[in-house]
C-alpha cells in the first residue's frame, strides 16, 4: 500500500484533490489552477503526467482545474513527487475556499473593465483552502456579461463601469444609443433638443458598451468597480445569488471576501452553503453585519440582480 494511503483515508484524499473513481484503487488527480491561467510549461508537465500516470488525457473541470483521471493508488507517492518537481500542486475538495475562478477580463477581452484574472490570482493566494462550513466558491468576471457566472457562486464579482459623456467630442451619430438598445439596457436616447445622447440613470446597467462603441471616444469611464453577489450555487437545488454591493474597488473585493468568509464561519451550520445560511438568518442581517453602510448597491436590482427594477415594474415583481 502507498505510504500516503496508509496515513490517509479516501475522504481525506478527496479533500486534498485526489478523488476516488468508480474503479477500485483508481483516482482522479485534480491539479490546482488559479484564475483559469496556467503557465504553458506547467501545462506541458501536466500533460506528461497524464501520459505517465493516467490514460493520456486531461479533463478541464467546470471550476477551471485540470484533472488527470486513472491514476493508480500504488503510484501515488511517485505521482506526488513528480507533481512537486513540475511546480504543480493538487486542488482541494470539501468544506473550504476552492480554487478561485475568473475570465481573462480587461487584460485580454475588449468587454472587460477590470482585471478579473489578476485579482482572482491574488485572492487565490490569500484565501485558497480556508476552512468554511461547506464548499465556498468565488468567481471574478471582467464585465456584467459575467461569463464565470458570479451569480452562481457563493461569492461572485463582475466588473462595472459608469460612463460619462464629453459632449464636445460627440458628433451625434447615435451609435451608442443603438448599442445600448441591443446590448445594454436601453438606457440611452438622443435628445431632440441637444442632439446628444442622454442616459437614464435608473436603466443603466454599467456595462460600458457605449464607451467601447463610441467612434470619437466621447463616452469615457467615470468610475470602475465590481458588483458583488453572495449565496449563489449550482447543484440539485440551484440558488441565484443576491446582489449586495456595487462599485466596490479591487482592494475592497479582498476585504469583502474576508468579511463574508468570517461571517459564514461564525453563522453557517456544518454542511450548509452560505446561500442557505442567508435564507435562514435573513438577507438584511447579512447586509447589516457584512456590508454595513459602506457597501451598497447603485439601484434596487430585480430578483436576478441583472437590471434595475423600474417604477413601472415594481407592481409586477
Ligand atoms: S465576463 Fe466580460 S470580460 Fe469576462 S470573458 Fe465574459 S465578456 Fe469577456
Ligand atoms: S456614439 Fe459617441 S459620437 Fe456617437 S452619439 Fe454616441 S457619444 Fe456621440
Ligand atoms: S453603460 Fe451600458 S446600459 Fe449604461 S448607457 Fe452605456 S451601454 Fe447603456
Amino acid at each position: 500500500m502507498s505510504d500516503l494511503l496508509a496515513k490517509l483515508d479516501a475522504r481525506t484524499l478527496k479533500a486534498g484533490g485526489l478523488i476516488k473513481q468508480r474503479e477500485k484503487d483508481i483516482f482522479v488527480a485534480r491539479i490546482r489552477v488559479a484564475a483559469g491561467n496556467i503557465d504553458a510549461d506547467k501545462m506541458i508537465k501536466a500533460a506528461e503526467l497524464a501520459k505517465k500516470y493516467g490514460r493520456g488525457f486531461c479533463h478541464f473541470t467546470f471550476q477551471q482545474s485540470i484533472e488527470i483521471p486513472w491514476v493508480k493508488l500504488e503510484d501515488f507517492d511517485s505521482f506526488r513527487r513528480d507533481l512537486d518537481a513540475a511546480g504543480l500542486s493538487l486542488a482541494n475538495c470539501g468544506p473550504k475556499v476552492r480554487a478561485i475562478t475568473a475570465c481573462s477580463g480587461c487584460t485580454i477581452n475588449p468587454y472587460g473593465v477590470v482585471d478579473a484574472a489578476g485579482l482572482a490570482a491574488k485572492a487565490d493566494e490569500r484565501f485558497f483552502g480556508v476552512e468554511t462550513p461547506h464548499k465556498f466558491k468565488i468567481a471574478y468576471a471582467g464585465c456584467p456579461i459575467g461569463c464565470p457566472n458570479p451569480q452562481g457562486n457563493d461569492l461572485g464579482f463582475h466588473g462595472m463601469v459608469e460612463p460619462e459623456l464629453h459632449a464636445d467630442l460627440c458628433n451625434g451619430c447615435s451609435l451608442c444609443v443603438t448599442l445600448c438598445n441591443s446590448r445594454g439596457n436601453g438606457a440611452l436616447k438622443m435628445s431632440e433638443e441637444t442632439q446628444l445622447p442622454e442616459r437614464d440613470l435608473e436603466k443603466c446597467i454599467y456595462c460600458g458598451e457605449c464607451i467601447v462603441g463610441c467612434p470619437t471616444e466621447a463616452w469615457v469611464a467615470k468610475r470602475v468597480g465590481h458588483a458583488v453577489y453572495v449565496g449563489g450555487k449550482h447543484g440539485r437545488f440551484p440558488r441565484w445569488a443576491d446582489r449586495v454591493a456595487d462599485f466596490v474597488s479591487d482592494e475592497e473585493t479582498f476585504e469583502l471576501i474576508e468579511r463574508v468568509v468570517q461571517w459564514y464561519r461564525e453563522h453557517g451550520k456544518r454542511g450548509e452553503r452560505i446561500g442557505y445560511t442567508i435564507d435562514r438568518l435573513g438577507l438584511e442581517k447579512f447586509r447589516r453585519e457584512v456590508c454595513g453602510d459602506r457597501f451598497t448597491t447603485a439601484h434596487t436590482w430585480n430578483a436576478r440582480g441583472d437590471r434595475p427594477v423600474l417604477e413601472s415594474e415594481v407592481a409586477r415583481e
